[in-house]
């Protein structure tokens, strides 16, 4: 490596640390600190986050960047130098569009819009976060003008998640989704032959279910070496390197799909950040290439390998010992319908495979229509209600349960949800490479055997970190870019066989 690469990695290793230790801040926060810590921490984490932004933006690192720009030329452009400075460009020169008067705002209006958000939920009243989110949607407006000229009003909002995504290629690849999607979960409710899930609606000693789940997440490959698990409300996955990567799960009493499938889930995306190439810690290459590659890594684990027949015929006998009266007299079949039954239901963390999606591309088209000003912040319940009756049959009987459900829109997160149902389709574009490759993959899964799937996506895709955008990343690792074929046939192959259709 040159003397001037170096360099710009020094400058970047400050900034990478100082990332590190706002998330250490934020996994503490949301795992152990008394509640009395919250308004220090608060204060703690902007500090961090301003410092770590400032280091960034400054002339010094463009300077750097440059110099480090003029050393490469003529390097193999998908070296790992190459790719290095080129992702370090690309986040240098988004950041510095963005001034800093805006940035102050924005975290002053949020960090205010959550607290009334969360109120606001609790009472189920809309119009009290209305005023919140109508300046919310101006900032964001501001924000995607500082990227002008672009395609889409949209466009600026996605690449935060998905480098390099347009909005009109994920609209294209819903607008196939969304019928087919509707008309399934339809015949379903209406055709289909009833599944009955008691089985793991039971009491479930949460010591065991804890026990459970890690002896799940050890055998599919999460080095607990280089990570570890705690419980949090909402889980989540954090990592500060690849030597650290940690877990947090969630318990429900009274059914067993919470924590197991939520541990599985998380160290989907916790196996991919451990897979990333050592090399790559402490620079921007380091990351994930996308959101929606994360969230297809946890979805692979969590729906294609944990909701697998395959896979409970290796694990279930196991459960059946870890909890005998309850799961004693279940045969496999019965438990496997049960982990895979599908409702129509209102609240999207708890909805199952098969009804996920809709309620994401709800959210799409909302926030494409709320930011090209279609809708305004002022209809939004309406316009939410009227489409959650056409996509899933249900009205929700209040806004808790409907506009206000989810926390991202007050902390100002326009252009994310999109990614959750992007990770779903990527999932299954990935898993039928896989079947290629692996012939004998369900047979290795039946012996609860990992190694050959995990070695795998470490080779394709966890090494590469964040050296590929997503899209380039997908068609490198499956020859082709985002569809959402292979998800509608894994969908309707899967439950058209557990609801007999
Ligand atoms: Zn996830």
């Amino acid at each position: 490596m040159g003397k001037r690469l170096d360099e710009l990695r020094g400058h970047l290793g400050v900034v990478a640390d100082l990332g590190a230790a706002s998330g250490v801040l934020g996994w503490d926060q949301q795992t152990y600190m008394p509640s009395g810590g919250a308004p220090g921490r608060a204060m703690q984490l902007s500090t961090l986050s301003r410092l770590a932004h400032e280091r960034f933006v400054r002339d010094e690192m463009g300077e750097s960047l440059e110099a480090a720009e003029s050393e490469i030329a003529g390097l193999d452009p998908d070296s790992d130098q190459v790719r290095l400075v080129r992702k370090t460009r690309r986040d240098f020169d988004k950041a510095r569009k963005v001034p800093p008067e805006w940035v102050g705002e924005f975290s002053r209006i949020t960090a205010l819009a959550h607290q009334v958000w969360e109120k606001a939920r609790a009472e189920a009243d809309f119009s009290r976060f209305q005023p919140h989110l109508e300046r919310i949607v101006e900032l964001r407006r501001r924000y995607v003008d500082f990227f002008a000229p672009y395609d889409h009003i949209y466009d600026p909002l996605l690449d935060d998640f998905e480098p390099g995504m347009k909005t009109a290629e994920v609209k294209a690849v819903f607008d196939e989704l969304r019928p087919q999607q509707i008309e399934l979960v339809q015949a379903i409710a209406e055709r289909g032959a009833p599944v009955d899930d008691s089985p793991v609606r039971q009491r479930f000693d949460e010591q065991k279910q804890w026990d459970f789940g890690m002896e799940v997440a050890t055998a599919i490959g999460y080095d607990f070496d280089r990570g570890r698990q705690d419980k949090s409300v909402h889980p989540f996955t954090v990592g500060f390197g690849t030597g650290d990567v940690r877990i947090t799960t969630r318990f429900d009493p009274n059914f067993l799909n919470t924590a197991l499938f939520g541990t599985m889930h998380e160290a989907g995306h916790a196996m991919y950040e451990q897979g990333v190439n050592p090399d790559f810690d402490r620079t921007p290459l380091g990351d994930a290439s996308s959101m929606a590659i994360h969230e297809s890594q946890s979805r692979m684990w969590e729906n294609l390998v944990g909701r697998s027949r395959t896979f409970w015929v290796a694990f279930y006998p196991r459960l059946q010992e870890v909890f005998p009266g309850k799961l004693g007299e279940v045969d496999l079949e019965s438990f496997y319908r049960a982990i895979n039954k599908v409702e129509r239901s209102l609240i999207r963390v708890d909805a199952d495979e098969a009804t996920y999606n809709l309620h994401i591309m709800l959210r799409f088209e909302l926030e494409i229509e709320l930011m090209e000003g279609a809708v305004a912040v002022a209809e939004l319940p309406e316009a939410w209600n009227t489409k959650f009756q056409e996509y899933l049959g249900l009205v929700p009987s209040d806004d808790a349960e409907g506009v206000l459900q989810d926390v991202h829109w007050s902390g100002g997160m326009i252009g994310y949800f999109p990614t959750y149902a992007l990770g779903n389709l990527i999932a299954c574009q990935l898993w039928a490479k896989i079947e290629d490759d692996i012939p004998n993959l369900k047979r290795v899964i039946e012996r609860g055997e990992f190694g050959d799937l995990l070695g795998w996506l470490r080779e394709h895709l966890h090494r590469h970190g964040a050296k590929f955008e997503p899209v380039e990343l997908l068609s490198a690792v499956t020859g082709s870019g985002l569809t959402a074929r292979p998800y509608l046939r894994y969908l309707r192959e899967k439950f058209e066989e557990i609801y007999n259709l």
